[in-house]
């Protein structure tokens, strides 16, 4: 019998979603070397005390560089249309220095919030050029040893009406962007836009996350031609769509057509539940419409989504702490998830964006890297219901950070 002494530490009593009762999680050189009940080892030990394991959150989709902007505007924001408008203003002033102070405090929130792997848009244009870029690279750098970050670049206010705006974007392929996005509702000729993503897409070779649709309306749409785009280009699992809210606003019929359509085609979709609910249905009266799209039940038919945040404290979404677990429990309140659904409500923060970003090493299994987080709490579904505090994080096997329980102090 092999001799089990070779660990650098050991996670006792842990819940994980894959096993029924607890296990012990061996940890060697910063990876997952065991996952046993009782493991026999003399290695440092944490204990877990039964409680929920995770390999952390993985969010999908979010905005660092224009996070925290709500001390330097007026918040009278109502719309899309002047949320962007709103934004365009202030990104002139950004500086490289700036956008990393503001990207650091989201970057740390989310840290403490148990999220493990992020994937942030960055905007590329004539007008702030590459500077919110450099800044993003350079937390990517820094904060390396607790977060795995992903870079995608894109031009948020259209690309073939805006000059420069297609240089930037190669400049920024050729300098470390890991993917490509676009946002076609805000360009003059949308489909053509699409053409030149896909086509820098290829010539990259690196994977396309788009803002799509952001309205009620769907009676037109882009969808089809993301998808018809994507099976051109022999693309299929490397395309996310992001908001893609007309998809709420559709029929039982229309609805299962379009679930069809996009699992056939490999096309994730990403619900952004925070900017979704603040921004749609400005219109209505009463009787407001959500306009959350419902990506349990699009998985249920095959296609890959996940739940993320999207905006933190700007014009599209005044408020937000980068918590994926305070996320999906939104988005299961809102989305009328019952409690069978809560699981797969935590497959949205994790396991399936994990898939949508194509990570390779990411869950809790021999040979991926040690990531893991603690929650107060004994099971996936109670995570959802109860928003348990995050006690602890690891990142290869070091830990990152750790919170205390809070203690009440009753009078004697
Ligand atoms: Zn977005």
């Amino acid at each position: 019998m092999q001799a089990k002494t070779a660990f650098d530490l050991v996670f006792r009593n842990a819940v994980t979603r894959s096993a029924a009762t607890p296990v012990d999680i061996g940890i060697s050189a910063g990876k997952i070397a065991a996952i046993e009940p009782k493991l026999v080892c003399e290695a440092a030990e944490v204990d877990a005390c039964g409680r929920l394991v995770l390999p952390g959150f993985v969010d999908t989709h979010i905005h660092l560089d224009k996070a925290c902007l709500l001390g330097r505007c007026g918040h009278g924001h109502g719309s899309l249309g002047e949320a962007i408008k709103a934004v365009a203003a202030m990104k002139r002033d950004f500086t490289v220095e700036d956008v990393y102070e503001r990207g650091r405090k989201v970057i740390e929130r989310a840290i403490v919030a148990g999220t493990t792997r992020m994937r942030t848009h960055v905007e590329i244009d004539p007008r702030i050029g590459l500077r919110s870029f450099e800044a993003i690279k350079a937390l990517k750098r820094d904060y390396a040893w607790a977060l795995e970050l992903s870079v995608c670049a894109f031009p948020q206010e259209g690309l073939t009406n805006d000059p420069g705006a297609e240089e930037l974007l190669v400049a920024a392929l050729r300098d470390g962007a890991d993917l490509i996005g676009g946002c076609p509702y805000t360009d003059t000729d949308p489909n053509e836009q699409l053409e030149r993503v896909f086509n820098h897409a290829q010539e990259f070779d690196v994977d396309v996350d788009l803002h799509l649709d952001f309205d009620l309306d769907p009676s037109w749409w882009h969808l089809e031609e993301v998808c018809r785009q994507t099976e051109r280009r022999n693309y299929q699992g490397r395309v996310a769509i992001g908001h893609a809210t007309k998809i709420s606003a559709l029929s039982p019929d229309r609805f299962k057509a379009t679930a069809a359509r996009l699992a056939k085609s490999g096309v994730a979709v990403t619900v952004l539940p925070a900017t979704d609910l603040y921004l749609m249905g400005r219109d209505a009266t009463h009787n407001v419409p959500r306009g959350l799209t419902v990506a349990h039940r699009l998985v249920d038919s095959g296609v890959l989504c996940s739940v993320a945040t999207n905006n933190v404290q700007n014009p599209f979404t005044p408020f937000g702490d980068a918590s994926l677990l305070r996320m999906a429990n939104l988005y299961a309140n809102a989305a009328h998830a019952a409690i069978g659904d809560f699981n797969a409500c935590l497959d949205l923060v994790t396991d399936l964006p994990a898939r949508l970003m194509n990570l390779k090493d990411y869950g809790i299994a021999v040979g991926n890297p040690a990531d893991l987080v603690i929650l107060n709490t004994d099971s996936g579904p109670n995570a959802i219901a109860e928003l348990p505090d995050i006690l602890a994080g690891y990142k290869a096997g070091r830990k990152v950070f750790e919170r205390s329980l809070p203690a009440l102090f009753p009078p004697r």
